[in-house]
């Protein structure tokens, strides 16, 4: 049943905001007492006072997420137990997804309609595809001589630290906790310092669906500060990461500074939609390209923010596509007829808005939109807005924008359009439109992106890896390839004949002679 406005509105008011730290199973008790303030961006308001965790603070958490993984309470369980567990969970979240979509929408300034019909289901089948998946996994036994016994098997790691960004708050943290947790390993969730609700209840709902205290811990704080420690910690195993791509290449920099930790990169993105002039249905294309970039205000990592159309189409597929722009209304997040929300904060509004006018500057033509829109409302909205004449070497054309803006480039041939697509740092998804399957085959193999999505824009789930080729991270979440990141390797050799010589040429002594190349 779709709830009216005031439903919301009124819930508002009842609504507990929670904005304190999770260690070992508690509200965490801080030795720093720093603090910032959250807003709702949809109304420039006040949410609440949220905790910086400083150093000491994260020891601590560290400590106490070693000291459960040590426990063996969750590590050492049998998987068919934390798969209980993790059902559990995914089911409670269900039965809390209005209350989570209301505090997603007030903290983001997205759309209520959006918060339940996306972030939350996708987060509740994340959780539960990785508690399903977890007693279906078997280890292997190597095709060793007679005489040798070798398993391999996957342990978790170990504790784990994820970091994620404001725009997907609880279905990022979700795609990172939940395959962390099916692998047995201990989490510090560290939200973004403008996001961290719903990072809380998850925390909350985890140890009410039988997490272990000390197994779920979330830190909250800034970048610098929280984020710093973590990714510089020596007792931390593995960091997974979603976030731009200049803060991604610091963690890499942590671990190389500290204890060589495991490192899982989703970073930005700048992700071609290639409309070739044969595509079926040019209104199904213009509906789903405008949905890639203007779905979440244009918050989104993958997002179709290069639009290539080929020249003898371009002109019927923008009028098309300005339509479909239309449809995109900046309103109240709370109306649940609202299809755009509010950017996440005004420094971020701004930053769109210099990029906006680099555009200008540079030479683009403007479609439609590029203004602030309800500033009565205190909230920070921006029309849907397009540019064509983008070039490759204009800063629109080039830059993650992270807004509601769109670059329109054309091109001529296939070739032209696999140049210009893979002319990016990037490389996270891109979109191919056409009717021809040679040219869907051959076009989709020589563009560089983590997803290439044919005759669709942004379709997915839980099944399938998600992540960027070059500068859009390193790694992949989702599906099984997500949860092997999550643990190591072990190599068992058990052997019942003794000391194996290499005389024997039984088996290839690890530090010895190298038997490579020699017969
Ligand atoms: P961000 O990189 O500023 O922050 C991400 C996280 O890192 C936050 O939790 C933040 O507190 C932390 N952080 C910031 N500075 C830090 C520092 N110096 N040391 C340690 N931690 C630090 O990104 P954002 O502004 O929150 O999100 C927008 C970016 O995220 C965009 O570039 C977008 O493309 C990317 N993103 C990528 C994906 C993906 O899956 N590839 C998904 C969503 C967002
Ligand atoms: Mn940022």
């Amino acid at each position: 049943m779709k709830q009216q406005k005031t439903h919301w509105h009124d819930r508002v008011t009842a609504q507990r905001i929670p904005t304190e730290a999770f260690v070992a199973g508690r509200r965490a008790t801080l030795q720093s007492e720093d603090i910032y303030e959250i807003f709702n961006p949809a109304t420039g308001k006040p949410l609440g006072a949220v905790p910086i965790l400083g150093e000491q603070d994260v020891n601590s958490a560290v400590s106490a997420a070693r000291a459960a993984f040590d426990s063996g309470v969750w590590s050492q369980s049998a998987p068919a137990e934390r798969k209980a567990v993790l059902l559990r969970l995914a089911a409670l979240l269900e039965d809390h997804a209005e209350e989570l979509a209301l505090l997603e929408s007030l903290n983001t300034g997205k759309p209520i309609s959006d918060a339940l019909a996306v972030d939350i289901p996708s987060a509740v089948s994340a959780i539960a595809w990785y508690g399903e998946a977890v007693d279906k996994i078997y280890d292997d036994v190597a095709p060793t001589a007679n005489d040798v016994m070798a398993f391999i098997t996957r342990e978790p790691i170990g504790v784990v630290a994820a970091v994620v960004p404001w725009n997907f708050p609880l279905l990022m943290a979700c795609w990172k906790v939940a395959p962390a947790l099916a692998a047995g390993n201990s989490v510090l969730l560290k939200p973004a310092e403008l996001t961290p609700l719903t990072a809380i209840r998850l925390a909350e709902l985890a140890q009410e669906a039988g997490i272990p205290d000390g197994v779920f811990n979330v830190v909250t704080g800034t970048g610098p500060v929280t984020g710093r420690a973590l990714g510089l910690h020596m007792d931390v195993d593995a960091i997974t990461f979603t976030g731009s791509t200049a803060i991604g290449k610091q963690f890499m920099a942590y671990s190389s500074q500290s204890n060589l930790k495991r490192v899982s990169l989703e970073c930005g993105g700048k992700s071609p939609n290639i409309v070739m002039a044969d595509c079926r249905d040019l209104d199904e294309a213009a509906l789903a390209a405008a949905f890639g970039i203007f779905f979440n205000q244009g918050e989104v990592c993958c997002a179709g923010s290069r639009l290539l159309v080929q020249d003898s189409i371009k002109d019927a597929f923008l009028e098309k596509l300005i339509t479909q722009a239309a449809e995109f209304v900046a309103g109240d997040p709370l109306d649940p007829d609202t299809t755009l929300g509010a950017l996440i904060s005004q420094p971020h509004m701004a930053k769109v808005q210099s990029l906006i006018a680099s555009a200008h500057d540079e030479g683009a033509n403007l479609l439609c939109g590029g203004e602030q829109v309800r500033a009565e409302s205190g909230g920070f909205f921006l029309e849907p807005t397009v540019f064509d004449g983008v070039s490759q070497d204009m800063t629109i054309g080039r830059e993650e924008i992270f807004g509601p803006v769109l670059s329109v480039m054309d091109f001529a041939t296939p070739d032209e359009a696999v140049q210009i697509a893979n002319n990016s740092i990037y490389g996270l998804g891109a979109g191919l439109w056409t009717s021809n399957i040679d040219t869907a085959l051959t076009m989709s193999k020589r563009i560089k992106a983590g997803t290439v999505w044919v005759n669709n824009y942004d379709e997915s789930d839980i099944t399938v890896p998600f992540g960027g080729y070059k500068q859009s991270g390193i790694g992949r979440d989702k599906s099984l390839q997500a949860l092997s990141f999550f643990q190591e390797t072990k190599t068992t050799w058990i052997s019942s004949s003794g000391i194996i010589g290499i005389d024997q040429g039984k088996a290839d002594p690890v530090c010895a002679m190298p038997l490579s190349g020699k017969e």
